[in-house]
């Protein structure tokens, strides 16, 4: 059995004292908040924190709204959400079902009733369902620090497999969706196994004018795109009527501009066929939702 090196323990009850507590450490320290890719990186001590701060007191961390912004209506999620919490919210819901497609699929209850969004995100595993998800959704993070807020686009959040744009002293605190009145989306997963990481996974949205598409977003996970969307394949798309053609080039652009790996999920001929076949799924049940069809 694999045991984490010894480690501090600390208890943060507001962000200001994780903030503190962080400075305190000065980049040996790392937030714990559902603690299912924490953990089981110290237990095999990749990761080996001096300190360890726990944010589960930071319930105002905690929530799902509508948030109205300079830039319009806002769908927010704080950093403490729980993936059960995203994936049985009516409001999600009401704007995303992409969220609640890719939930149902991510790891098994036991980790959907700890694990976080705010953890998911700044994992910045390539195969995260949530990061392929926001990255298609365009979404925005909002980064704490004792020096005031910023916004970084999820598109820019990571910095490489596992690593992340934030500062020693920085902590994520809400992730902001632009609400987008008809839009359509949906998330398509080839896994091994129910609850196993990704072999591939595709998510989109849409939003139509007739058959025009107004506005794409094209995320991917397990599938080695930088930022974990294809960007070559939502300006292939947008502004382009949508029919049995279009999304056939559109599939066929994300997978010639995807490289993924070979691992022990399958080679890389196997996954490049995915990337097609799952881009054109999401997009047409997108389509279909954005339409009401289903
Ligand atoms: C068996 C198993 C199967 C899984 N299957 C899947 C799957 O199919 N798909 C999938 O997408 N995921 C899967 N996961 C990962 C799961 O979604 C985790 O919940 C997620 O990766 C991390 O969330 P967490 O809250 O547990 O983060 P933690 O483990 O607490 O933290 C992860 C990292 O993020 C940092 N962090 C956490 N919160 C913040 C914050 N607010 N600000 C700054 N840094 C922060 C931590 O310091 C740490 O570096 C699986 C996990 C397990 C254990």
């Amino acid at each position: 059995m694999q045991t984490p090196a010894p480690v501090d323990y600390a208890r943060a009850h507001s962000i200001e004292e994780a903030l503190d507590l962080l400075e305190k450490y000065g980049g040996e320290a790392r937030v714990i908040a559902g603690g299912h890719s924490l953990i089981p990186m110290m237990r095999l001590r990749i990761a080996q924190p001096e300190c360890v701060i726990d944010i589960n007191e930071l319930t105002d961390l905690d929530y799902i709204r509508i948030v109205d912004t300079a830039a319009g209506n806002h769908l927010a999620l704080g950093a403490l959400t729980r993936h059960k919490t995203v994936l049985t919210s009516p409001l999600i819901g009401e704007h995303y079902a992409i969220l609640h497609d890719a939930e149902r699929v991510i790891a098994d209850p036991i980790v959907r009733n700890r694990g976080t969004v705010g953890g998911s995100l700044c994992q910045a595993d390539p195969a995260e369902d949530l990061s392929a998800v926001l990255s298609a959704l365009r979404a925005d993070a909002i980064i704490r620090s004792a020096n005031g807020s910023r916004t970084v686009p999820v598109r820019e959040l990571d910095d490489g497999p596992y690593q992340t744009v934030l500062d020693d002293g920085e902590i994520l605190t809400e992730v902001r969706i632009p609400v987008r009145p008809g839009v359509g989306s949906a998330y398509e997963k080839v896994e091994r196994r129910t609850g196993d990481w990704a072999v591939a996974a595709v998510g989109a949205y849409l939003v139509l004018d007739g058959d025009t598409v107004r506005d794409v977003g094209i995320g991917m996970a397990a599938l080695g795109v930088e930022h974990g969307c294809s960007v070559e394949a939502e300006e292939y798309l947008c502004g382009r009527a949508f029919t049995a053609d279009t999304v056939e080039e559109t599939a066929r652009i994300a997978a010639a501009a995807s490289s993924p790996g070979p691992d022990q999920r399958g080679p890389v001929t196997y996954k490049r066929h995915l990337a097609d076949e799952l881009t054109r799924r999401a997009l047409r049940r997108a389509a279909d939702r954005a339409q009401g069809r289903i």
